[in-house]
């Protein structure tokens, strides 16, 4: 088969999940962000399996997501859409229980009026200026929101991964004044807060991408192996180059294998001539540009053994590794990873 493996360790995403839970107290309730897909990985088993662990409150970014999950998880566990009430969500929020985070007055006013009663959380802006309501727009409305009962009051950092950084300070304070008698169940931290320490935990934490093995969890377990196939193995002459654009040209005798997989999977072009892939412990230069649905990785060294896959992330070259040399961030290359991997879990769930 030509379709490369991805490998999802679910007992590293619930052992991550119970690291990051003990790394606040006992008061305080650790969520999962399970929101694009649980970040690539697959949002029906990751949650599932977080379930199992002991997590019952779970977030996406868009109700469609939302409507997904209760589908796979069922009616218990609570889930909270971050994008919030959106026209056309109604029947999606009513109907399946979810909860939206209300960003706005003008959702605040949808919501109210499609489904007085529902369940709903507020998002509130700290100063990140992406999502929820500002100082003065909450000083309006909390008077009337909050006798609504909002099941969580909630804000987002945006300098977590900089512990020194002086925004989070700036944001606490001002989540402080916005949120302190409010009588709701309180969250402020991503993964990055989490690990600022206990003033930022309130009631609830959310992390996402520690769960899935990425910084700034530094501890995090991996949690992917990404196996690409060999397709066909040539030997070149000292001249001869690979792939379009000729970017590479032979010195000396050279074997190159070529892989399946390419930029159609979330392998960028920006990893041309740059990346090396692995065979066990064994680094192998990838050589040429990255194409559609094939790479071009120098084997020479690997003499007369025989190679059927490489490995592009695994225990030697984690997500982030990766990111730094596409010049990303460990989620984006998780959340590009395309949808012709052949996905295998293993553990607990799988
Ligand atoms: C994505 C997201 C999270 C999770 O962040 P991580 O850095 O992946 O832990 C938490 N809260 C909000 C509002 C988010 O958008």
């Amino acid at each position: 088969m030509a379709r490369a493996d991805l490998h999802i360790d679910l007992d590293a995403i619930t052992a991550n999940w119970r690291a990051l839970d003990a790394a606040s107290g006992a008061s305080v309730q650790t969520g999962a962000v399970v929101k694009a897909d649980a970040y690539g990985l697959g949002a029906v088993k990751v949650a599932r399996a977080l379930l199992d662990a002991g997590a019952r409150r779970f977030f996406v970014a868009q109700a469609e997501e939302g409507a997904e999950l209760r589908q796979a998880i069922g009616e218990g566990p609570e889930i909270y859409v971050f994008g919030g009430h959106m026209a056309g969500d109604g029947d999606m929020i009513g109907n399946l229980r979810l909860v939206p985070m209300l960003n706005s007055v003008e959702q605040l006013t949808r919501h109210f009026e499609a489904l007085p009663g529902a369940p709903f959380g507020v998002q509130l802006d700290t100063g990140m200026n992406r999502l929820g309501m500002e100082p003065a727009e909450w000083a309006a409305v909390r008077d009337i929101v909050l006798p609504a009962g909002p099941e969580l009051v909630m804000s987002h950092l945006a300098c977590a991964d900089e512990p020194d950084h002086p925004m989070n300070a700036r944001q606490l304070k001002t989540f402080r004044q916005m949120t302190d008698g409010v009588g709701a169940p309180r969250s402020l931290s991503a993964t990055g807060g989490i690990l600022l320490g206990p003033d930022y935990h309130f009631a609830l934490t959310r992390p996402g991408i520690g769960l899935y093995g990425g910084r700034p969890f530094a501890d995090a377990r991996p949690v992917v192996r990404l196996s690409l196939p060999v397709i066909q193995i040539r030997d070149l002459q000292p001249g001869e180059t690979v792939g379009y654009g000729n970017s590479w040209t032979a010195q000396a005798p050279t074997r190159i294998a070529t892989l399946s997989a390419g930029y159609a999977d979330g392998i960028t072009r920006h990893l041309s001539n740059q990346v090396d892939l692995w065979h066990g412990d064994t680094r192998c230069p990838l050589r040429g540009r990255v194409s559609m649905d094939l790479l071009t990785v120098d084997i020479t060294h690997l003499g007369a053994q025989s190679v059927q896959y490489l490995d592009l992330l695994g225990p030697d070259q984690g997500v982030d590794d990766l990111a730094d040399i596409a010049g990303t961030i460990g989620y984006e290359i998780l959340t590009q990873l395309g949808p012709r991997y052949a996905r295998h879990y293993a553990g607990q769930g799988a």
